[in-house]
């Protein structure tokens, strides 16, 4: 059955979407290319995943994603960019910086949602087909099927961006059987401009084009669950779960339409710039209540309090002091951790600070705990 292009896109507009494109399966060459060298680097960092052979071959050959497969439509959901500026933002003190994505509830749960309803109704569009749908989860190159679709180029801070309406918006696919008229790749439009890699306040963004998750905040803070190194904790700053920071700062983010009916994300106040003391004062119950329904619930608590005593000890308020006490105390070894490295930080007298670091090091059991309290004891200033 012949459908055309514009027929999917106002099918995709009736199920929520913000945008669609349609691309070949097979992805251009340039686009393995890059995803193959950043690999070779290493700059995927714990995502193991991403290098494991089965799902590497899968990403390069994404026509093995399902049988048959012909075309992928790419879509774009929009969100609202967040309320604050960035310095703002970041002199809040007391405060944490949740990405604007994440500040309400989980888009997986939504997107998939949207996607299997639009998916059902392509159904009647095209006659017989198969297809599937994919958010995220699988080893989809969206980023290069957003690009290739013309829905959004790669920006150089390896986000997608539209000239009409920014890049505050996520993606999904459909893949399907079905061949249908593909649309031309999206040209870019960075130029010279260089805003995201200078903002950057990790250098994640080491070339145009290339991110080292290893630096990045957005990576460290929602997917790595170590221990995050010492030379980078500083430039945190109060970023707790993800960074706008390269957003922020893009022009093409500057002037945006206005969102076509209700965020679908819908930030809740208490996530907007949270007040970081009573973050860390949850216990597991608390947390699992309090995130129920957003992305950070798939960060875990241990992982989340992390972040959160990085922020605290970024803003060195004698006021943390006894949030920061309590996480000292906590079951979970990464939190105790950083907990002892941001009271090592705070604006409370150095004695003080010794004593109780003092007292903590004596009942610790785990060495890497132990070697945190006695790096904050060598460092007070
Ligand atoms: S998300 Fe933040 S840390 Fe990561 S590349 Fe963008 S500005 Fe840099
Ligand atoms: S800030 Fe500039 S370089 Fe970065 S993605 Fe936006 S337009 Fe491109």
């Amino acid at each position: 059955m012949s459908v055309s292009a514009d027929a999917i896109r106002r099918l995709a507009a009736r199920h929520g979407f913000d945008a669609c494109g349609i691309s070949r399966v097979v992805l251009r060459p340039t686009f393995l290319a890059r995803y193959a060298a950043w690999v070779s680097k290493s700059y995927f960092g714990t995502m193991g995943w991403m290098a494991e052979p089965s799902r590497l071959a899968r990403r390069c050959r994404p026509e093995s994603m399902l049988e048959g497969a012909q075309s992928v439509i790419s879509v774009a959901m929009r969100h609202s960019p967040p309320v604050y500026g960035l310095q703002e933002a970041l002199r809040a003190q007391g405060r944490g910086i949740i990405a604007a994505y994440a500040q309400g509830m989980d888009y997986h749960e939504i997107m998939k949602k949207r996607l299997k309803a639009f998916a059902a109704s392509l159904d009647g569009l095209l006659g017989r087909h198969d297809q599937r749908v994919y958010v995220d989860t699988a080893p989809v190159l969206e980023h290069a099927f957003a690009e290739q679709s013309g829905l959004a180029w790669q920006g150089k801070h390896s986000l997608n961006l539209s000239r009409s309406f920014g890049s505050w918006f996520l993606l999904g696919e459909i893949f399907t059987t079905a061949k249908l008229p593909a649309d031309e790749p999206a040209r870019a439009h960075c130029g010279s401009c260089t805003a995201c890699m200078d903002i950057c306040p990790t250098g994640a963004i080491i070339h145009p084009f290339v991110v080292d998750a290893r630096r990045c905040i957005a990576y460290l803070t929602i997917e790595y669950k170590g221990m995050i190194a010492h030379e980078l904790r500083p430039r945190f700053g109060n970023r707790i779960y993800g960074c706008d920071d390269c957003q922020m700062v893009c022009p093409w983010n500057g002037k945006l339409p206005a969102l076509k009916g209700e965020d679908p994300l819908q930030p809740q106040g208490e996530n907007c710039l949270p007040d970081l003391a009573s973050l860390l004062r949850l216990n597991e119950a608390g947390f699992r209540a309090r995130f129920r329904k957003s992305p950070i619930r798939r960060t875990g608590r241990a992982a989340f309090l992390r972040n959160v005593c990085i922020a605290l000890g970024n803003q060195r308020q004698a006021q943390a002091l006894d949030a920061l006490l309590g996480a000292l105390a906590d079951s979970e070894p990464l939190v105790r951790a950083h907990a002892a490295w941001a009271i090592g930080r705070l604006h409370v007298p150095a004695g003080t600070r010794s004593r109780l670091l003092g007292r903590a090091l004596r009942r610790e059991q785990n060495d890497d705990v132990r070697r945190e309290i006695q790096h904050a004891l060598e460092h007070l200033d």
